[in-house]
């Protein structure tokens, strides 16, 4: 027990004694020891009462000066007030620094609350998003960031992509918009001025296109003199002691005229909205059609091509862009596959959405090219894809209209086991066919 409690445990007990003793010697036991105990309950609701009264107003200099355990009571209470005013001070100086980095920040940071309204932004916020410090706090970004593309951002709540938008109010500035989640229901906006970046990459693109499109005249010529060389009947010696190098000048302005081709798309595919049309596309129609083209397209012989329909569910999303991927997936798989092979093109549900899967049982593919088979003019091995007329872009145009789509690719191969290639649609994107449209699954 500490020393006060027993100094006010005897001061208790000497005054009930005394009382005790007075009341023997004056034969009023009774009236001396209610005496006693009403002076002590009346000091302690006396001091009670001061406690209270300095509870409600704790300040150092007013402490009553006590001994005993109301001294200790008050010294207790100052330390835990001290105690608390250090923590006070030092969330501050903690929360100071934090305001002043996040300030030093050359990124527009907007801190949101669960409803989209603004809580606090940095310095760099005011120049890139034009917001007003004071007057800002507390309104939906919504109302002073105007844009449709933010606002279906927000809605949709996958933020593990940016979003690239013009900032508002400038359309001469690019922003690329981040939206990270912390503590409960709060969000962090930062906005990054991407304009010099995007400039360079528009500059990169339009290069490639035009370059490509000023490269399909010269060729288509080229390739028209080839061919009139080639069947000139008024030369037959001429055109005998040639053949072959016409031939492989032929082979040649072909494999340019694809590669061009390939270009061409995807530069329009990156210079397309990235949210394409919302036509309803019959996948298991689709998915015929590229078949039979791609068996066609190998008359010498192939590898066994199968078809199995799952679902009757329908994409929405842009018909041309769609064939082009799939069609690249399907020949890919009809030219690195033997024709002891076997490919199977399967259309079926997969979670909330659904899934367009390329199988066969062909080559295979090293671990370590996977994660890099979607890159322009990657090939595991450059010769046999020439020689297979590969142009290296073929699954750079699945990624690009796959992004365009809010799709997925996934890779899955082992050398010597074939591949898996698997276009996962999200839910979003896949819908019930009309009524009296139901294609029926089918297999074969
Ligand atoms: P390419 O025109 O060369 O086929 P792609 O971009 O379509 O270009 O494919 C890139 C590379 O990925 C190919 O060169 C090939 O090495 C590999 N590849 C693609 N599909 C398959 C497949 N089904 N089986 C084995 N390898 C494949």
């Amino acid at each position: 027990m500490p020393s006060s409690w027993s100094h006010e445990v005897w001061r208790l007990v000497t005054i009930l004694a005394i009382c005790l003793v007075l009341g023997l010697l004056q034969d009023r036991v009774l009236v001396y020891l209610l005496l006693g105990t009403s002076a002590g309950l009346g000091w302690y609701l006396y001091n009670l009462y001061r406690l209270h009264k300095w509870l409600a107003h704790p300040r150092s200099r007013d402490v009553p000066l006590e001994p005993g355990v109301w001294g200790d009571l008050y010294y207790l209470v100052l330390r835990m007030q001290a105690h608390n005013q250090a923590r006070k001070r030092k969330l501050r100086d903690l929360l100071a620094q934090f305001r002043a980095s996040a300030e030093a920040l050359p990124d527009a940071a907007v801190a949101l609350s669960n409803e989209w309204e603004i809580r606090w932004f940095n310095e760099a916020a005011v120049n890139l998003l034009n917001l007003r410090p004071g007057q800002d706090i507390g309104s939906p970004i919504l109302n002073l960031f105007r844009s449709p593309d933010l606002s279906t951002y927000l809605e949709a709540g996958q933020f593990g992509r940016d979003l690239e938008i013009n900032a508002p109010g400038n359309l001469e500035l690019k922003l690329s918009v981040r939206v990270i989640p912390y503590g409960e229901h709060q969000w962090l906006l930062l906005a990054q001025d991407i304009t010099e970046r995007y400039r360079l990459e528009r500059v990169r693109k339009d290069f490639v296109a035009n370059v490509s499109h000023e490269l399909r005249t010269p060729l288509t010529v080229l390739s028209g003199f080839i061919e009139n060389l080639r069947h000139d009947d008024t030369a037959p010696e001429c055109v005998q002691r040639w053949e072959r190098p016409l031939a492989l000048m032929d082979q040649q302005a072909e494999r340019m005229r694809h590669i061009v081709e390939d270009l061409l798309l995807l530069a329009q595919l990156e210079g397309a909205e990235s949210r394409p049309s919302q036509t309803r596309v019959d996948v298991a129609a689709l998915a015929q059609t590229v078949v039979t083209d791609a068996g066609n397209c190998r008359p010498e012989g192939h590898a066994a091509l199968h078809l199995e329909i799952g679902t009757d569910r329908q994409l929405l999303g842009e018909p041309g862009q769609l064939h082009s991927a799939f069609s690249n997936l399907v020949v890919n798989a009809v030219n690195y596959t033997p024709e002891t092979g076997d490919i199977t093109v399967k259309w079926y549900e997969c979670g909330e959405g659904a899934c367009f899967e390329v199988e066969d049982t062909g080559e295979g593919i090293a671990a370590e090219h996977l994660s890099r088979l979607t890159e322009r003019f990657y090939r595991v091995d450059t010769g046999r894809s020439r020689k297979r007329g590969g142009t290296g872009l073929g699954l750079a145009i699945v990624k690009h209209v796959l992004q365009h789509h809010d799709a997925e690719l996934e890779i899955v191969s082992q050398p010597g086991s074939g591949s898996r290639f698997i276009c996962r649609f999200p839910g979003h994107r896949c819908i019930q066919p009309k009524q009296g449209q139901a294609a029926n699954p089918q297999s074969g």
